[in-house]
This record gives C-alpha cells, structure tokens and sequence, in this order.
C-alpha cells in the first residue's frame, strides 16, 4: 500500500515522519531525533500551521536549527575548552563539500555577507578558510548569523585543531551532541518528505564565497547545493564520532 501524501494533511504528515527511514545511523540516535521531529510538528499543529506549512520548514531545515539553537544555548560552557576570538583554524574547512548547512542557514549567512560583497576574505589568509572569515582579525564577520556546525565545533587544544588543518587526528577538537541531533533530524525529513518536497544542504563555504562574490541569493543556492548523499555521508561520520 503507498503512503499518503504528507502535504494532504497534519495526520499524513505525522505519519510519514513516525514511518521515515533512515539507515546507518545508530537507532538511538535516530529515535531520538525523530522525537524532536515530532515534538516540533505537534507543537507547528497546536499553532495551527497547516502540513504545507510546516513541511515547508521542514524542507528548510527550521526544526533542525531550532532544536540546536536550543539544546546549545543549554548546553554550560566548560573551563577547559582553548577557543577564543582570533583563533580560527577550525575555520579552515575540510574535505570538499565546505560543511553542511541547511537553506534557512545559507540564506541568513548570505543575508549578513552580501552587503560586504568584495571586501578581503579568509582565503587571503589560508587557502581553505571561510570567505565569512575577516582574513587580518581572523575574527567571524557573521558570528551572530553563524551556521549550527560553527556553535557546535570546540576543542580543548588549539594546536591539536592547527595540527587537524595538515590530517592529523589529535584529540581535543569535536562537535557537541546537539549537532549530531541536527543531521539527523534534517535526514529524517529528507525521508518523511520524499517524493513531496526537497531537504536540501548547502555548502558553507560556497554561500559564503558567492555573497562576497556579488552574485545574488539563488544564484548562490544554485551553486552550493549539496548532492543529496553529502547530508548522509556526513551524519555516518559525526555519529562514529560521538
Ligand atoms: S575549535 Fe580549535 S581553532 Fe576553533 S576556536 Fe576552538 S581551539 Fe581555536
Ligand atoms: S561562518 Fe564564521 S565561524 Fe563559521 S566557519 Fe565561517 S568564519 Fe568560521
């Protein structure tokens, strides 16, 4: 029997999320995203937004950002970690996808950049810094705009996150657990949506590099948008990680 439409109504829409598959993550971890999910949805239906509505944000990545955003602001600070202002090796990005975001993080982050369109950038400082990243002050230029992964990634030892930008794998630097949530919750409603609306992620990197660039927002989406396997490439990664 196919399943019903999850745009048709709230109900089909709870539905799909209880039914969503999504493999190769450990189930715990899976189970408790989809409560999030959930939690999410009950509360969207309980302000009466319609199943457009919210499978709208959901395509956008909103319950994703909103749990994290919470769970981090929770989340007590501890005396050992080595991050301050300044220091940005944990700004120089990884591997070829320039980390994942999702659409309402990439339009914000080309919102605060555009209007510095073709200022200096971090690249004037490393190769494979963030373009968001003042190249002189190696400060954030939109730290209050800046994606989940940026509030998500500390470490106890600067040098060991120098020591990361050559591939060493030192302890010292990871990602909190909210971030971990955040993918999984974004991949749950890639799955309860398919077929009736995109999920997708975009490039943190390119969004950054196409609004300093000048081009316009959808032609930076354009761009940067992710395959559809990058998402899950990355939340195998984080979860053997945590
Ligand atoms: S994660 Fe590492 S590079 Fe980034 S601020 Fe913290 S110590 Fe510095
Ligand atoms: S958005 Fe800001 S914090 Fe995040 S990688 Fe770029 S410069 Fe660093």
């Amino acid at each position: 029997m196919s399943r019903a439409d999850p745009l048709n109504g709230t109900d089909a829409l709870r539905k799909s999320i209880l039914s969503a598959r999504v493999a190769g993550s450990p189930p715990d971890l899976v189970e408790r995203a989809r409560r999030i999910l959930v939690a999410y949805v009950d509360a969207a239906i309980g302000q009466g937004r319609s199943a457009r509505q919210i499978a709208g944000e959901m395509s956008s990545g909103v319950p994703a950002l909103t749990a994290a955003r919470v769970a981090l602001d929770a989340t007590e600070p501890t005396n050992d970690l080595d991050c301050k202002s300044g220091c940005a090796f944990c700004c120089i990005l990884a591997g070829e996808d320039g980390a994942v975001i999702t659409s309402a993080e990439a339009r914000v982050l080309h919102t605060a950049l555009y209007p510095i369109a073709g200022d200096p950038d971090g690249r004037d400082w490393h190769p494979r810094a963030c373009p968001a990243l003042d190249p002189e002050t190696r400060t954030c230029r939109t730290y209050a705009a800046r994606p989940v992964i940026c509030r998500s990634y500390v470490s106890t030892d600067a040098g060991a996150c120098e020591a990361a930008v050559g591939g060493s794998t030192e302890e010292g630097p990871g990602v909190l657990g909210p971030h971990v949530d955040y993918l999984l919750v974004q991949a749950l409603s890639r799955a309860a949506l398919k077929g009736s609306a995109k999920v997708s992620t975009f490039s943190l990197a390119q969004i950054a590099a196409g609004a300093l660039a000048g081009n316009d927002l959808e032609e930076t989406l354009a761009t940067a948008r992710h395959r559809p396997r990058t998402l899950d490439d990355e939340r195998k990664r984080i979860a053997k990680h945590r």
